[in-house]
């Protein structure tokens, strides 16, 4: 492989992960929830993460959003080693390359639904006019143009949660990380905000590693991975197959 390959290779690469543990530490015990993880995100593809709640899916999440670091190993964004990366740059890169949604929506309440997808775009340094603008655009995306006035105690469960989507892309990422984004609603609205999710995913073509419980959301993802025992297994391979199969 000459350089130039590698190079593409690379820059095609949103996120990698190579060898990462994590430990915590509590009193003399020593509890390991990731032992080795390698993974590979590329743009356009929509990645499942499943596994029985503990398995360590949201520690997972946690690191590849740069939220905690690893015990151990490398973490490639964007083609570049983060692993040494300071405190500041890593805040930059969260900032402007990865987008998150969490299990709860997490919007600020004193603020309505257009300021909440506003806020990230003018941390980010943009013009009112300019995160006014795309905030209204995203918003009408999701479906919630009748409610950018409203607040999030002033609207429901799944409009709280497209809305936390919208400012998940506010900054226009490269990688968007959602943990478990549809758990906390029931079936038919989960259903509605998933199918929103997935939409607004494949028209941006960027990368997604997105952790459910739930078997059925996760089949319709590009491809399923399960955490297990501190390591990650690809459903889609064959030795996993029959596995997969008694999920669904
Ligand atoms: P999941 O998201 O799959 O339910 P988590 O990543 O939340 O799993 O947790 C994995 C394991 O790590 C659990 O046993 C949990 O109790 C433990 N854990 C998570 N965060 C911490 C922490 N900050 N300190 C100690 N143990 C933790
Ligand atoms: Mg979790």
């Amino acid at each position: 492989m000459n350089n130039k390959t590698m190079m593409t290779e690379n820059e095609d690469c949103v996120l990698t992960l190579t060898n990462v543990t994590k430990d915590y530490r509590q009193g003399k015990q020593n509890l390991e929830v990731l032992k080795g993880i390698d993974l590979n995100i590329r743009s356009g593809e929509v990645t499942a993460l499943v596994g029985q709640s503990g398995s360590g899916k949201s520690t997972l999440l946690q690191i590849a959003g740069l939220l905690d670091r690893p015990s151990s190993g490398q973490i490639c964004i964007n083609g570049k080693d983060i692993s040494k990366a300071n405190d500041e740059n890593r805040t930059g890169l969260r900032r402007d390359y990865i987008g998150f949604v969490y299990q709860y929506h997490n919007l600020l309440g004193d603020f309505n639904a257009l300021e909440n997808v506003m806020l990230p775009m003018l941390i980010a340094g943009q013009s009112t006019a300019t995160a006014e603008e795309r905030a209204a655009f995203l918003l009408n995306k999701l479906h919630l143009s009748h409610r950018l006035k409203h607040r999030p105690a002033e609207m429901s469960g799944g409009e709280q949660q497209r809305v936390a989507i919208a400012r998940a892309l506010a900054n226009s990422p490269k990688l968007l990380l959602a943990d478990e984004p549809t758990g906390n609603l029931d079936p038919n609205t989960a259903e509605d905000v998933f199918a929103a999710l997935l939409g607004i995913i494949k028209e941006t073509g960027l990368a997604a590693l997105i952790a459910t419980h739930n078997m059925e959301l996760a089949a319709r993802m590009s491809r399923q991975l399960r955490l297990q025992d501190g390591k990650l297994q690809d459903l889609n391979e064959p030795i996993f197959a029959k596995i997969a199969k008694n999920f669904y």
